[in-house]
């Protein structure tokens, strides 16, 4: 009986079968979302809502319909309408790869379980590199998920600068690391999970434009001194999720460089920059980084989780989960490459590499450019539109595809303007015409817009405004 059940999920004309009418179903769904044809970008359930219909349909519903009711009951990356979370709308020939990967499932952690993925993904990282300006020395690899590269980061800098080896003998002194107080809230994370707690992570204020305040820099790294704190690293945002703003990379390396501490750049948005003609300087400085994030996830058109981790010197990225502390001096520079999971926190990966090298084979490290370029033109772009309305207010001029801004009534009180604001974003989550989101900055409400989709137009953000107008005037 476990043997014929066991052939049935196995049965691979079942695949074949399912397979087939999985991308038909898939095709109609890009078909009718890339132009918008489908009129919402969501259609929002109320979570306890969702569970129902799910338990409901373990028992009664038709298998059949599965795979639709799954697609039907998700936020629409592909619809032009879809402007929220920095999660980019995958290039269709990734879901592909996606596929491959699934099935072949080889977990690339050491060669023989992964003989192509190792070698791509070794490709892929020497172009990453050259493209950041890293030389012959650098290196590094794929990982799951910008917060997870941003941890293993700050675990190579703990082991290239502090004095004792951690690794070892454990945590004896107060260490800490700076990072600006609008870095994505991963990098806290990390930080407490490597015992920095409160008192080592030091909050760099940003400046009116949101960027990481340089000029106070000397005077928090002297305090924490004084406090006993050993700093082993800054962190520069590239930009910071809630506004999109960049930090001065090329100050913040002179600063690391002056006083001997790593310098990480979490590019898991805009380090795809580096790609792009027109908005490369963004980044400016990123070549003196230690190390950098970039999501491949986010602005490079892959599915989750793609993520690079660079170094720009390999021995780092050997020697963070290494026990012996005189790895760096006895391994010979390029020893063991393919068997990266030596170097990465997981053990098991997925193929991920073959998502970057399809897109690089088939379209060419042009395409990188065209999807950043556009995307944060049309972030300027809707910035434009907004400056344009009497009653909105931008929070600030953007520096990519996210935009932060408000509906203002000159009538309201601080209180009433926040919740305003709040309900625009309620009522067109509920609509679902439109998906955006919404941050605080110093204590002020505003909606949020991340261009995603690079067949977003004017159109869609003229017809979001007026959306906007239309709730308010009722
Ligand atoms: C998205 C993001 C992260 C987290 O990356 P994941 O891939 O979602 O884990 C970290 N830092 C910044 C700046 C981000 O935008």
């Amino acid at each position: 009986m476990h043997k014929k059940l066991l052939q049935q999920v196995y049965s691979s004309s079942d695949f074949n079968t399912n397979g087939h009418a999985l991308i038909d179903q898939l095709t109609a769904h890009l078909e009718d979302k890339l132009n918008g044809k489908s009129p919402n970008a969501i259609h929002w359930n109320d979570p306890e809502d969702e569970l129902q219909f799910w338990k409901d349909f373990l028992y009664h519903g038709n298998s059949k319909n599965l795979f639709q009711e799954i697609n039907k009951r998700t936020t629409h990356i592909h619809h032009p309408n879809y402007l929220g979370h920095q999660v980019s709308p995958p290039a269709p020939i990734t879901a592909l790869t996606g596929l491959l990967s699934s099935l072949l499932n080889n977990g690339t952690a050491v060669y023989e379980m992964g003989m192509s993925s190792n070698a791509i993904e070794r490709i892929i990282i020497e172009a990453i590199c050259n493209k950041i300006g890293f030389n012959n020395n650098a290196g590094g690899f794929l990982t799951s998920g910008g917060t997870l590269a941003n941890l293993t980061a700050l675990l190579s800098a703990r082991k290239a600068i502090t004095k004792k080896d951690i690794w070892n003998d454990g945590n004896q002194n107060q260490l800490g690391i700076m990072v600006s107080d609008e870095a994505h809230y991963c990098v806290d994370r990390a930080a407490r999970i490597m015992g920095l707690g409160d008192q080592g992570i030091i909050k760099v204020p940003v400046t009116k434009d949101f960027a990481m305040d340089i000029h106070v820099l000397e005077a928090k790294y002297q305090e924490a001194q004084e406090s006993g704190i050993e700093v082993f690293a800054i962190i520069g945002s590239a930009p910071s999720t809630a506004t999109g703003i960049f930090d001065n990379l090329e100050c913040i390396s002179e600063f690391a460089q002056e006083h001997n501490i790593w310098f990480h750049v979490d590019g898991a948005h805009g380090g795809a920059g580096i790609y792009s003609e027109k908005y490369k300087h963004t980044l400016k400085g990123i070549a003196q980084a230690d190390s950098v994030v970039i999501d491949g996830h986010k602005m490079m058109m892959m599915p989750a989780l793609t993520t690079a981790l660079l170094f720009k010197d390999e021995k780092n990225a050997k020697a963070t989960f290494s026990q012996k502390a005189d790895y760096l001096l006895t391994d010979s520079e390029h020893e063991d490459w393919y068997n990266s999971g030596k170097r990465t926190f997981e053990c098991t990966k997925n193929m991920m590499a073959i998502h970057w090298f399809t897109l690089l084979k088939l379209y060419g490290e042009e395409v990188f450019d065209a999807n950043v370029t556009l995307l944060y033109d049309l972030g300027s772009l809707f910035a434009d539109l907004i400056e344009a309305e009497p009653n909105f207010e931008l929070a600030l001029r953007p520096m990519s595809n996210i935009v932060c801004f408000r509906y203002v009534n000159p009538n309201f009180n601080f209180e009433e303007q926040n919740n305003l604001n709040i309900k625009i974003r309620h009522n067109l989550l509920e609509d679902g015409e439109f998906y955006i989101v919404q941050t605080k900055l110093k204590n002020v409400h505003f909606l949020r817009v991340t261009v995603m989709n690079p067949f977003s137009t004017e159109e869609h953000f003229k017809a979001l405004i007026h959306k906007i107008k239309a709730y308010v005037m009722r």
